[in-house]
């Protein structure tokens, strides 16, 4: 188990904006899994979490760019995969077109791909490019 979960009543080091300084502190709120208000352990006030910055983490985000994304993040992959998923019934896998680079594609087209499996052309990217979706997603594959 790496890297547990917090949860309201848990003991969370914050810094404390009495004390000035670090603390432990009681997770009183929590907001889609991010912590958001505390009590501090010392003076028992209770306050925004305010999350201490470890000096080990050299790549953290700028300050100044603190994106909380409101919206849960759409996996285009993801989307894609369903997009194939809905649209398998309607692939005649029979007329499936088995997929070479020299195989010239229409928009439409059902391709049976030896690594990828059967796909539906999404797209003819020119002038020999063409996308495919596949199950596991749209890939970029070459044609004629
Ligand atoms: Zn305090």
């Amino acid at each position: 188990m790496t890297g547990s979960k917090p949860s309201p009543g848990d003991i969370t080091e914050s810094r404390c904006t009495r004390c000035k300084a670090p603390t432990n502190h009681t997770i009183v709120a929590m907001v889609e899994g991010h912590i958001v208000r505390v009590q501090c352990n010392t003076c028992n006030g209770v306050h925004n979490y305010h999350k201490i910055l470890a000096p080990r983490k050299a790549a953290a985000p700028a300050a100044g760019k603190v994106a909380t994304p409101r919206t849960p993040k759409v996996d285009p992959l993801a989307a894609e995969r369903q997009e194939w998923a809905s649209l398998r019934p309607t692939m005649r896998t029979e007329r499936a077109i088995a997929y070479a680079m020299t195989t010239r594609f229409k928009v439409n087209d059902i391709v049976d791909h030896p690594s990828f499996g059967i796909g539906l052309v999404k797209r003819l990217v020119a002038p020999n490019k063409v996308e495919i979706l596949f199950a596991d997603g749209i890939k970029l594959l070459r044609c004629q």
